[in-house]
């Protein structure tokens, strides 16, 4: 019997009415340990010890705030191997990606400790005579959380360390694939001295406690990172209740990226390779669509498949390694669905899409690339979530851009070119959240602020200092000395 790891409610490690197995993707017979699933009950319980929690922890000292933050930061820094290796094995990103991401985690939490002392207001004279008018930014209150499974401890680290500093009080639903991260961190936090109820987990499935987040009115705001049809679902839940809550979500993308003929080829291929493939193409910022000019299309084509040809897929633990497994048999299905849709509508399938057999049973699958689409495919406007990627041939910049941005979704946007002409233009007319010159479409720095436009996001960024505009609400204060 493996290890039972339990919800954390109001300060108190509690069992859940059910338990899953978490499963190694690479290893399908490799169980990580059971995790607790709350139930309703206790879903509510952690939202009322949130909410008990509120008054004490709001008006904590920027200090307080700073110490606990700090101490989750060193603790995750210095257990960041360990943490990237449970990382890879619960979620199947390479053992260096997960170390990667586990490092993140850290400098976030050290970020958002510096955050909770800089956090300022303003003050400007009123228009009317001997008035002052302070703006000054409060929590908001019980902040939910709902985070996916593609990076189980950068966003839940993203969406906790600001609620924190910010004064508010947390309950996160992690994903129920992944949840050993987000439970590392509770454990974590628990343990650098978090009050009773300032931080709750409550692991199980979104449509049980994920849904008594959504509903309950106690929970002030919801940050969401996930599907686009969940996100939906998120917003008319916090605006059909009363009082209506804050929400920010994140969603899809269908990130293009742009490869002119002046292009520095290595550099492009590098770029298409790491935005649309590694971390086994499971990225909201992967590069899933490559738009590439005609001069350089068939060049380009050729050295990325020689670069996939190289590329060693297998168990995420193994050195060596540069893609791992899918996460689990209903995205691996996914996978190849849309392969063989992408097929069945006439493209050309130029590498990969073939399942592998490994040593260990695991959802292995060869990157595949098409050639030969057009951008009204559906492989071009739906997101795969998988290592697929598609190249769409243009004749030119004018055709590059207007195709990019002819997409219902909006995360972020690449152009590899060596024209300034161009890549200035680019940055300036692509409806894209985020833009990259030259870099591959995913990859961001965690002090600057995330989030996309149109389809894929929705309220305000996350991330950095701009992540206070949702994690505070603004006080206007108007003061007549007298
Ligand atoms: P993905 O599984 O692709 O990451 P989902 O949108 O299905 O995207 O899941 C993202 C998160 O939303 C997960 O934590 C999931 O459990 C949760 N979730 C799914 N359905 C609901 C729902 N109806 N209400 C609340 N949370 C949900």
């Amino acid at each position: 019997m493996s290890d039972l790891y339990k919800n954390l409610i109001g300060g108190e490690w509690v069992e859940g009415h059910a338990a899953r197995p978490n499963i190694n993707p690479s290893n399908t017979k490799d169980v990580i340990g059971e995790y607790a699933h709350a139930s309703r009950g206790q879903a509510e319980q952690a939202i009322a010890a949130a909410k008990a929690a509120f008054p004490a922890w709001s008006r904590s000292t920027p200090q307080e705030r700073y110490e606990i933050l700090k101490k989750a930061s060193d603790e995750i820094l210095a257990r960041k191997e360990e943490l990237g290796r449970l990382l890879s094995r619960e979620e199947g990103k390479t053992l260096p990606e997960g170390i990667g991401e586990a490092t993140r985690a850290g400098q976030i939490f050290a970020f958002f400790a510096g955050e909770a002392l800089r956090l300022s207001g303003e003050k400007l004279a009123s228009v009317r005579p001997g008035v002052d008018v302070d703006m000054t930014r409060e929590p908001v209150g019980v902040v939910g959380m709902i985070t996916p499974w593609n990076f189980p401890i950068a966003i839940p680290a993203w969406k906790i360390a600001p609620a924190l500093a910010y004064g508010n009080t947390v309950v996160i639903k992690p994903a129920d694939l992944v949840p050993g991260c987000a439970w590392a961190i509770a454990d974590i936090l628990h343990r650098a001295g978090i009050p009773k109820g300032v931080f709750n987990l409550v692991m199980g499935r979104g449509s049980e406690v994920g849904q008594i987040i959504l509903d309950h009115p106690d929970v002030t705001a919801i940050s969401f990172t996930g599907s686009v049809s969940t996100g939906r679902k998120v917003a008319l839940a916090a605006v059909s209740g009363t009082p209506m809550k804050k929400v920010q979500l994140e969603m899809g993308g269908k990130n293009p990226l742009v490869v002119l003929d002046d292009a520095d080829l290595k550099t492009a291929v590098e770029c298409a390779v790491n935005g649309a493939f590694f971390s086994t193409g499971q990225r909201c910022t992967a590069s899933s669509r490559l738009i590439v000019q005609d001069g350089v299309h068939d060049k380009f084509v050729d050295a990325v498949v020689e670069r996939l040809k190289g590329l060693v897929v297998d168990d995420a633990l193994k050195s060596g390694v540069h893609i791992g497994p899918v996460v689990d048999q209903s995205q691996l299905d996914q996978d190849l669905k849309y392969i063989s849709i992408a097929k069945d509508e006439g493209a050309k399938l130029a590498w990969g899409g073939e399942l592998l057999n490994r040593e260990t049973p695991g959802f292995y699958l060869q990157p595949a690339l098409f050639t030969e689409t057009t951008n009204q495919m559906r492989i071009s406007r739906e997101e795969v979530f998988g290592p697929v990627a598609n190249v769409v041939r243009v004749k030119s910049y004018d055709e590059a851009l207007s195709l990019a941005n002819d997409t219902e979704f909006g995360l972020s946007s690449g152009i590899c070119t060596s024209s300034l002409k161009h890549a200035s233009h680019f940055r300036r007319n692509s409806e894209a959240g985020m833009v990259m010159v030259n870099l591959p479409t995913a990859g961001v720095d965690y002090h600057v602020p995330f989030g996309g436009r149109k389809g894929s996001s929705y309220g305000p960024r996350e991330q950095g200092a701009y992540a206070r505009e949702f994690y505070t609400v603004v006080k206007t204060a108007y003061t007549l000395p007298v």
